[in-house]
Order: structure tokens, then sequence, then C-alpha cells
């Protein structure tokens, strides 16, 4: 509908939702299956930077990226230009009929960007979960393995194989099955609810897949490097250096679930980057393309060219007006280097959540890495979780005009995911927002 600027600040003029949006959404419950649900249910006009405008005027501020898609900002002009330039160009020949450069450049810059610097190459498809899927295909090519080990917590997607890979019931998997099989789930690291070191944990695990699996059987170990539906748990340290090592030394791959954590998110181009771990395979979506549909699997140049021709493939995948959009994405994350913003986000948000950690007893754990941070909510000293504290918590914020997402398998772990190029004064103005919601229930 409208164009104008957007401002910078938070601004609303309305109740939230306001009448528009509330009218909207007793239209939508016609037409929308009630299978989807909506988290803040405000309809959204236009967007930039971290400030989203609904079509009742509201400014609200974004503390949650589409889920860690757009971290370089709503409407980036770059991407904007960008896609606007190949739309005009051509839309869609699929890659599999008539080729073209994007594609191309899309995997010569994942191949170069994920860890290692050994011979990769790479296949794009449209979403995470078609990327996981594709992973898992070629893993048990290339091996000739069945046995696919995920952890506890995993989230990996919504298709009929990456629900069989997800851990939590509802609402991701409940009464949708059978599932696919040969999967198999090990305890992960949770610093804060298992107290083991990383090395302790991975030997937990190891054990469990030597004895329940068996080493020759398993295709891969397939791990979010930080966990990201499941509540932003970042493994003690040593816990994947050691699991990545089991693999090589039995004849399996490691998977990296980078889809949520790549691209800048914790203060590396990949969260594995943190522990100097190298994947055979990372599957990367999310933020590769500031919310145009693209995925990628990149792994190693003789696992991947395992796949006989045609193996892999699809009508969409690699898409030129999505493929333009991570060009320019990725260049937008090297001129403004997101890399640095995202420590600079660790380094003045995470003070801030220890600190709300001493003051409320009802913060168990403050955690994450970059702009990638989280804090778990528990009854008062336990670690029993809170997911009504966490759920009013969201609430307060949305009821402000703050977009704050929960996390966790137990539904207690409030989330931050701001776009990396979200201003200080943003950011000041979501985490005393975030603040009052904390003292409104203390
Ligand atoms: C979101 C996500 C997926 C699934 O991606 P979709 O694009 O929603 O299919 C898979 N793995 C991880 C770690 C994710 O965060």
């Amino acid at each position: 509908m409208t164009t104008t600027v957007t401002g910078t600040t938070r601004q609303l003029v309305t109740a939230i939702p306001g009448p528009k949006s509330q009218a909207m959404h007793e239209r939508r419950k016609l037409s929308v299956s009630a299978g989807l649900t909506n988290g803040f249910p405000v309809y959204i006009d236009h967007a930039e930077g971290s400030i989203l405008v609904d079509i009742d005027g509201n400014r609200l501020l974004d503390l949650g990226s589409g889920i860690a898609v757009v971290s370089v900002g709503h409407n980036n002009s770059a991407v904007v230009k960008a896609v606007q330039q190949q739309v005009a160009d051509f839309t869609h020949t699929c890659f599999m009929v008539t080729p073209y450069e994007e594609y191309i450049e899309v995997c010569e810059e994942l191949n170069r960007l994920t860890p290692g610097t050994h011979a990769k190459t790479t296949a794009l498809f449209n979403s995470g979960a078609e990327a996981v899927e594709n992973a898992v295909k070629i893993a048990r090519l290339a091996t000739g393995r069945p046995a696919i080990v995920v952890v506890d917590h995993a989230y990996h997607g919504r298709t009929n194989l990456t629900m069989a890979l997800t851990a939590k019931n509802m609402p991701y998997k409940d009464r949708f099955g059978p599932f696919a099989p040969e999967v198999y789930r090990v305890a992960t690291s949770y610093p804060f609810r298992d107290g083991l070191s990383g090395p302790e944990a991975a030997a937990a695990a190891i054990r469990e897949i030597e004895s329940s699996v068996g080493a020759h059987n398993v295709a891969a170990i397939l791990i979010e490097p930080i966990q990201g539906e499941g509540g932003f748990i970042v493994p003690a340290e040593g816990f994947l250096p050691a699991l990545s090592a089991w693999t090589t030394a039995n004849g399996a791959l490691f998977i990296a679930d980078e889809i949520q954590t790549g691209f800048c998110r914790t203060g590396e181009w990949f969260a594995c980057d943190h522990e100097g771990v190298i994947p055979d395979i990372v599957t990367t979506a999310k933020g590769l393309a500031a919310g145009m549909p693209l995925a990628g699997v990149t792994g190693r140049a003789e696992v991947m060219n395992a796949v006989h021709e045609g193996g892999l493939g699809g009508t969409y995948g690699g898409n030129p007006v999505a493929a333009a959009a991570a060009l320019a994405t990725i260049a937008t994350m090297r001129e403004l280097d997101l890399i640095g913003r995202a420590r600079e986000i660790e380094a003045k948000v995470l003070p801030v959540l220890r600190a709300l950690q001493q003051r409320f007893d009802i913060i168990g754990d403050v955690r994450g890495r970059g702009a990638m941070l989280a804090f778990e909510l528990v009854m008062p000293g336990t670690t029993t979780a809170n997911a009504a504290a966490a759920k009013a918590i969201v609430s307060y914020c949305n009821a402000q005009g703050v977009v704050a997402l929960s996390a966790g398998t137990y539904g207690n772990v409030i989330r931050l995911l701001p776009a990396l190029t979200i201003t200080d004064a943003q950011l000041d103005d979501g985490l005393s927002v975030l603040t009052d919601a904390l003292a409104s229930l203390a």
C-alpha cells in the first residue's frame, strides 16, 4: 500500500494488534489453513532495517529478522536493486535445463566461505528442509551406509525425513508419521542441564552410537553447531570437535546444519568456525538470501560429486532471483563487516542479559554467540522449565510493538535474532522493553 520512509524508531499509533490487523486476521481465518499459526498477528505493509510498519501504521521493532533470515536488514538497498535487476533480466529457466552464471557464483561463494580450504562443490535448493534432505541423500550414497545420527533438541525441518530428524513432537511431528527410518538420536551437550564438559558429553554420545547403531552403519552425524529452535543451546567446548573426529576415524561424514547459525549470525561466517571444526557437508539457507527462498548443500568435492548424473535437482532450486539476492547479501555482509557487527552485538547485549539474570531469579541461563543470544526461563532456584514466563514476556513485548521470539524443547527460552544492521539505539530500545517485561512478572 504505502511506501513512505519508515523511520528508525518504534512508534505505536493504535493498540496492538490494531483494528486493521484484527479485521485482516478474521479474513485470514476463513482462507488460510488453521495448521499455520501467527506468533504475532500484526499484518505488515512495508519494512526497512529493523522496523516493520503494519497496516495500521504502527512501527514495530523486529528482534527476530523473520527467524534469522534478513540479517542485512529489511529492504536492504543492495538486495532490492539486485533482485529488481534480475527480475527484469529473467526470472526462471530451470538450472537443470538452461543454466546461468548467478547459480555458479553462489556456489563459488559457498565453497569459499564454508569452513575448510579443501575442494568443495555445492548444489542449491529452495528451503532449509530440502537442503537437509539432500545432504542426507548425498551422505548415504557417498558412504553406502544407511544410518543418520541426530541429537536431542534438534530441529532440521518439517518434511517427512526432516520431521524424523527433528526432536520435538509438538507442534512439528504429532500424528504426522510414520517417519522415515534409519534415524538415531543421541544426547547432545547442554551445559546448563547436563553439567558435562564437551569431551564428556561427546564420549557419552559416541558410546551410545557405537552400542546402539554400530559405527560401520553410520553414514553421518547431522548436527546444528548451535541449536536454533531447540533453544540456542551452545555445546560445551570440545563437543563438536570430538564428534567430528569420530566421524573421520570411522568412515562417516559430519554434516553441520548451519541453516540458522550461518552467514555472520554468530560472529563468524559459520558457527563451526569458532572451534575450527571442518564439516564434510554444510547446509545453509535462512541468512543466505535475505528472504528470497534459497538453500545450499556444500561439501567435499569427492562426496558431492559421488552422486550420479541427474541425481540431484528440482524445478526452482537456485532460482536466478534468489541467487542474485544471495550475491548481494553476501557482498553486503563483507562490505559492512557484519561479522564484526555480530560480535559488537554480543559484546553489548550479553552483559545486559547477565545483569538481568542477577536481577531476576526466573532467568536460569544466558547463552549464545554473536547476534544469536538467548536466556532460559526456569522456576526460581531450579532448572524446571518456565514456559509460562516465556509466553508472558513475548506477549508483553508484542503489546509494546517488539517482535520477540521464544524457542526451546520446553518453550522456555527467549531468543534474540536481530538484524546485524540494527542500530545501538534500536538495541537499547529492545532491551529496555525486555527488562520491563521481566519486571512486570516479578
Ligand atoms: C529453519 C531451519 C531448518 C528448516 O529450514 P526451512 O527453510 O524452514 O525448511 C533446518 N535446520 C535448521 C537448523 C533451521 O533453523
